[in-house]
């Protein structure tokens, strides 16, 4: 009541909680504390007893462990949810998962480790925000993305154990003090076993010593060369951006970056089971994906890695056929790599040769110059972009609901007619926002963010014969605007926004046993 009286707070009996930690809590435990309560503090009887409470956003107490992490996790995990429904592009999705979703986690992590299943949560939110086919990349590949030019994605593991070493780094002096005297009082009170195994808890407490973690934390670390190089000094100021550099170093250890092993291996065995991985250029393939703009980069990275959504990639109920007409084929990336009716489609399009390899067509074969790396590359994005067009608007599976459950889906040659129009007429808008505009020197690839051209004249003189006044602007974003006066594409006309509609010729589409596919946006 003094103590009251001076501070000027009272207690607000039914948000205070009295923890026991010298015994399990139960029903025996409780009554006497009851009891004790109602004969000594009286206004203190209606106080909450439990084996844990939350004091800073922290469970303190020897039931903690079990349920610790239970409601951050699940705000991690409705927060991945929520981004993954947005659908944005991969850039913006992991920036958006980094400070919203990742960041809820962080604050719990500088006392106390996240629990093992957390990788596992980690594996399927990444899968969820990012849309990548389960097994095309690997955690290691998901924290590397910077390699590629896109943003990077922070590991939750790798997170947790820089900002638990920052903390153990601020607050070196207490927790040293505080770990001396757990295990003098481990030594006294505690079972022999205890103390020789290094468990300075009794059994009935669930999770370790707070000042305990932050010792593993420092131990650890101190093992690596990384961290005796920075030659810290616990009793001055950390210097700035220390977590940054504890971050990068833990995650170099942990999940170091094997993109180029990793995507060859995915793109021989999309090239052929037989395929020499050391024909692949992969390396130099990266170099000109890196230059691509943000949305194009990813692109060619879920071709390589085969995360295209086509019906057998997602195991979907009803298999489609090659949208473009092979009826014998499936509807696979493996095939649309070798699709002659989809490759004469593209080749008309872009008035450009046809690239004979599969390893050509993936941007990886040995002998391109750079220049026609980039178109093959950039080529690739638009097909990406084209294909999923198709799909999301015609062939997804909201279209077949009307169709009665049977794997076997018959499309007629109207159908296929209709799809390659709409490929033809969607993919001349990607190629010409990626800069393969059909201009009198033939297809001419661009880099981000500048409207560096490279006239690829040579190789595609003579498969193009545009009108001699067309010329071709390229905006920063390597979008191009008119005037583009090629062969049957409107002068004048805003091309740059892929606005398929103004584009697609006019078409009468005739479909059978597919509902609503002749609905156009
Ligand atoms: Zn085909």
């Amino acid at each position: 009541m003094e103590a009251e009286k001076c501070a000027g707070l009272s207690l607000k009996p039914v948000k205070c909680v009295i923890v026991p930690t010298s015994h399990t809590l139960d029903v025996h435990i409780a009554l006497r504390i009851k009891t004790w309560l109602q004969e000594n503090i009286p206004d203190w009887i209606n106080f909450n007893i439990k084996s844990a409470a939350i004091y800073l956003g922290f469970l303190l107490g020897p039931t903690a462990g079990s349920t610790q992490w239970d409601k951050p996790m699940r705000k991690y995990l409705a927060r991945a949810r929520a981004i993954g429904a947005t659908h944005a592009p991969f850039n913006i999705s992991a920036y958006m998962y980094n400070s919203k979703a990742v960041s809820v986690l962080a604050y719990k992590a500088q006392l106390i480790p996240p629990p093992a299943r957390t990788q596992q949560s980690e594996r399927g939110a990444l899968s969820t925000i990012t849309h990548f086919a389960t097994n095309s990349l690997t955690v290691k590949e998901f924290f590397n993305m910077q390699t590629l030019g896109c943003t990077k994605i922070q590991s939750i593991d790798c997170l947790a154990a820089a900002s638990m070493l920052r903390f153990a780094l601020s607050s070196h002096r207490s927790w040293v003090e505080w770990v001396r005297q757990l295990r003098a009082v481990a030594r006294e009170a505690l079972p022999l076993r205890h103390a020789f195994s290094g468990i300075l808890s009794p059994d009935f407490w669930d999770s370790r010593p707070i000042a305990l973690n932050l010792d593993t934390a420092w131990q650890d670390a101190a093992k690596h060369k990384w961290f005796t190089d920075l030659a810290l000094d616990p009793l001055t100021p950390a210097p700035p951006n220390i977590q940054r550099t504890f971050y990068a170093n833990i995650l170099a250890i942990k999940f170091p970056c094997d993109f180029e092993a990793h995507l060859t291996s995915h793109i021989t065995r999309l090239i052929s089971p037989r395929a020499d991985p050391n024909r692949c250029r992969i390396q130099e393939a990266i170099k000109q994906v890196v230059t691509m703009p943000a949305q194009a980069r990813i692109q060619v990275l879920r071709t390589w890695v085969n995360s295209w959504a086509t019906s057998r990639r997602f195991h979907e109920r009803i298999r489609l056929p090659c949208l473009f007409g092979c009826t014998d084929k499936e509807d696979d990336l493996s095939h649309y790599l070798w699709c002659d009716i989809l490759w004469k489609d593209i080749q008309e399009t872009l008035l450009a040769p046809l690239p004979p390899s599969i390893a050509e067509r993936l941007g990886v074969h040995p002998n391109p110059t750079p220049p026609e790396r980039l178109i093959s590359l950039q080529t690739l994005g638009c097909l990406y972009h084209s294909y999923h067009y198709l799909r999301n608007n015609f062939c997804s599976a909201a279209h077949f609901l009307h169709v009665p459950s049977t794997p076997e889906l018959r499309l007629c040659d109207a159908d296929f007619k209709f799809f390659r129009e709409e490929f033809s007429a969607f993919f001349r808008g990607a190629a010409l926002a990626a800069g393969l505009a059909c201009t009198p020197r033939g297809v001419q690839p661009v880099t981000d963010g500048t409207d560096t051209h490279i006239a690829a004249s040579a190789r595609h003189s003579g498969s193009s014969q545009p009108s001699p006044k067309s010329q071709s602007r390229f905006s920063p974003s390597g979008a191009v605007f008119a005037p583009v006066e090629c062969d049957d594409i409107v002068p004048g006309s805003l091309v740059g926004s892929i606005d398929a509609d103004a584009l697609r010729p006019a078409h009468t589409c005739s479909v059978s046993g597919v509902v609503a596919m002749g609905v156009s946006d």
